[in-house]
């Protein structure tokens, strides 16, 4: 890491941009909604009474804080450095996203909203935001790409069975761009009883900051943990990248430790000169996609490029706002993992600690064991574990079938 980097605050204006990324690129009549969502979201985190309803259901019903667990056996494998995993896998549902649907869902509640509304990928999102929905006695949609409704099954089941309604989106490739564009129709024609909770750190403004702040819950609990652990400040904090929440959640309380470096991993998929994966920072350009400007893997004609990864939740075009403006601050640096490395680590990360990383997280597993004769021994290294791999096993048997 570049030392002379001065560590400003990467915190939006109040249209939401984060240096030339972020903004809000959406139809006029989502405009007042997203003002009136920001001026709700300001009011709720300064009430000490939301904020205390929040922690309460952060701790008995999402159980957190999670554990800020040794990997022992991995950091003997790796040889040097010592390793931590903060083990967001561990939350109710499997995966980071209930912090942030859980703390939507109490906004929408406080706005006197009946009825949410969600896009999702590989249905963590859907699962998180229908469990919490069903809770706090909400109607809740979930809009799906069909393709993805047949690959993740088991999540679709679990969404209906919490009584949400789940709806197949038919349109263009039938996966997560077209759930989004299809919530967003939802979201404009049903605003006034309506919250969108959308799932990852991505969109028009304040989702990107919004959830941001709500995920970062993993980045002060974990700087609270290794600093009992260890004494000291980690030196490398890892976390896969999709549309950014884990990582941001994960990175953001340590921004202003120069001493802290930060990786955040993308899809590789088949490679990025096979041109068939979701790394758009080795790959993408500056463009405007679903309500913000960010990279975004697009051909010459600006048309969105088809992505390719084996874990739905990274398999996006594009990639929240913030983690472009840091990656031009050269504050974090990103790389990416193929899925056969993904794969490896999916498996490695089973038989050292026997725990099964969500192919998501393994990507990050993937870049420590990657880049294993780099480290130092005074390395320490905490890898954000955003969800567990049981929902991947099928993904897992069917990839390891094909590349027998
Ligand atoms: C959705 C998901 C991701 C990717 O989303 P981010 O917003 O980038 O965190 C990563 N890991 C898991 C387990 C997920 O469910």
């Amino acid at each position: 890491m570049s030392k002379k980097v001065v560590i400003k605050n990467t915190d939006p204006d109040s249209l939401g941009h984060f240096g030339p990324y972020g903004g809000i690129f959406v139809p006029e009549t989502l405009m007042e909604p997203l003002r009136e969502l920001s001026r709700e979201y300001e009011r709720a985190v300064r009430d000490p009474a939301f904020l205390r309803r929040l922690d309460y259901y952060l701790r008995d019903y999402v159980g957190r804080p999670t554990p800020l667990f040794f990997a022992e056996q991995m950091t003997r494998k790796i040889g040097c450095g010592r390793i931590y995993l903060k083990r967001e896998d561990l939350c109710h549902t499997g995966a980071h996203k209930i912090n942030n649907s859980l703390a939507q869902v109490l906004l929408a509640v406080r706005m006197g909203k009946k009825r949410v509304i969600a896009e999702t990928g590989a249905g963590q999102h859907g699962v998180a935001t229908a469990t919490v929905a069903a809770m706090f006695g909400l109607e809740c949609v979930v809009y799906m790409g069909k393709v993805d409704m047949e690959r993740q099954a088991l999540n679709v089941f679990r969404m209906r069975s919490l009584g949400a309604e789940v709806v197949a989106v038919t349109a263009g490739q039938q996966t997560l761009k077209e759930a989004i564009s299809e919530a967003m129709r939802d979201w404009v024609t049903n605003v006034r009883t309506t919250h969108y909770v959308l799932g990852t750190a991505y969109g028009a403004h304040p989702y990107p900051v919004m959830v941001r702040n709500f995920q970062s819950v993993i980045g002060r609990e974990a700087r609270k943990q290794i600093l009992e652990r260890e004494g000291r400040l980690p030196t490398v904090l890892v976390a896969c990248v999709g549309g950014g929440s884990n990582a941001i959640g994960l990175f953001h309380p340590f921004l202003k430790d120069r001493g802290v470096r930060m990786i955040g991993v993308e899809a590789g998929g088949l490679g990025i000169r096979s041109g068939q994966h979701a790394a758009r920072f080795a790959d993408g350009r500056i463009g405007v996609l679903q309500g913000t400007r960010t990279y975004v893997l697009q051909d010459s004609d600006g048309q969105i490029r088809l992505t390719h990864s084996v874990s739905a939740g990274l398999d996006y075009a594009a990639v929240g706002p913030e983690h472009a403006l840091l990656r031009d601050m050269k504050r974090v640096e990103y790389s990416h993992a193929t899925d056969e490395e993904a794969v490896h680590a999916f498996n490695a990360l089973g038989r050292w600690e026997g725990i099964l990383p969500a192919l998501e997280s393994a990507h990050a597993v993937a870049y420590v064991i990657r880049n294993r004769r780099r480290w130092k021994k005074s390395d320490v290294i905490i890898i954000n574990l955003s969800g567990r791999g049981d929902k991947d096993v099928q993904q897992v048997a069917e990839w390891e079938k094909k590349h027998k």
